[in-house]
């Protein structure tokens, strides 16, 4: 699933192919329950004609502003991936929704599972619902990450893929993270204090600035066409694999039904 760094390599893949400052047409939806707000007869309305003004991102929504005020908001979901191509370029397999521009290309969104979403807003808000601090942001702080977990006796694992608590981590980039700060993903967020906060904060970050940095490596390398998911992370997600820190064999557990990868030995349950 895109998480903050793969979404984010698509921001940068759009800015890059010069999404920014392009009208588009009216879009062709191909799976109307794709898009959330307004009702999609609106949707292809209100975009058709309107220019982008740039393209940002909050967690793991893709937010175009559009020149007449309103927002088009962008979720990948599960499988979710954007390209554009000329128009003459023969569709890939899964395009499920065609927006068209004034330069003879199109945006192309492939969904092979459809659980991508799309909205046309005032305020992206309506989206994105209540988001924490962008984590690879000066908002977010060891003191801004203290003081959610400290009011919170959920599983610390659960509080990372909360979005309110910081925007943007999924369930790879949340084992990785708890891998580097050695903290086990069962512990209650109230527990983890001190320099254990530190150290997560500290985990979040390289987790996520290393990703950020593989993917823009490969867009380098790949360009026009750069990878949309490699795996960036350290911790194997394989049964038996050494721990890349002490070759412990990881072990899996679920966490709120999610799938947990952890180190034994590196994240003891007691910290
Ligand atoms: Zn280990």
């Amino acid at each position: 699933m895109p998480e903050l760094p793969e979404v984010e390599n698509t921001r940068q893949y759009l800015l890059r192919s010069g999404l920014a400052g392009r009208r588009l047409g009216a879009p062709e939806i191909t799976w109307a329950n794709t898009v959330r707000r307004p009702p999609v007869g609106e949707f292809i309305e209100g975009v058709a004609g309107r220019r982008v003004a740039d393209v940002a991102r909050r967690g793991k929504y893709l937010i175009a502003p559009l020149d007449d005020g309103s927002y088009l908001v962008l979720h990948l979901g599960m499988t979710g991936s954007l390209r554009i191509h000329d128009a003459a370029q023969q569709l890939p397999p899964m395009a499920r929704h065609i927006f068209p521009l004034d330069d003879g290309r199109e945006l192309r969104f492939m969904d092979p599972r459809k659980f991508g979403h799309l909205w046309l807003l005032d305020d992206p808000a309506g989206a994105t619902g209540k988001m924490g601090p962008e984590p690879l942001s000066p908002d977010f702080t060891p003191d801004a990450l203290a003081a959610v977990l400290r009011r919170r006796k959920a599983p610390v694992k659960a509080l990372l893929l909360e979005q309110s608590v910081v925007a943007g981590l999924g369930n790879l980039y949340a084992d990785e993270s708890l891998l580097l700060a050695g903290i086990h993903p069962e512990r209650a967020g109230s527990s983890i204090a001190g320099e254990e906060i530190a150290r997560l904060h500290t985990a979040i970050v390289t987790a996520l600035t290393r990703a950020t940095a593989a993917y823009a490596a490969a867009r380098d390398a790949q360009w026009p066409d750069p990878p949309t998911a490699l795996s960036p992370w350290t911790i194997p997600r394989a049964k038996g694999e050494p721990c890349p820190r002490c070759g412990t064999p990881v072990q899996l557990l679920k966490v709120r039904a999610r799938s947990t990868w952890h180190c034994p030995r590196c994240q003891p349950p007691e910290g």
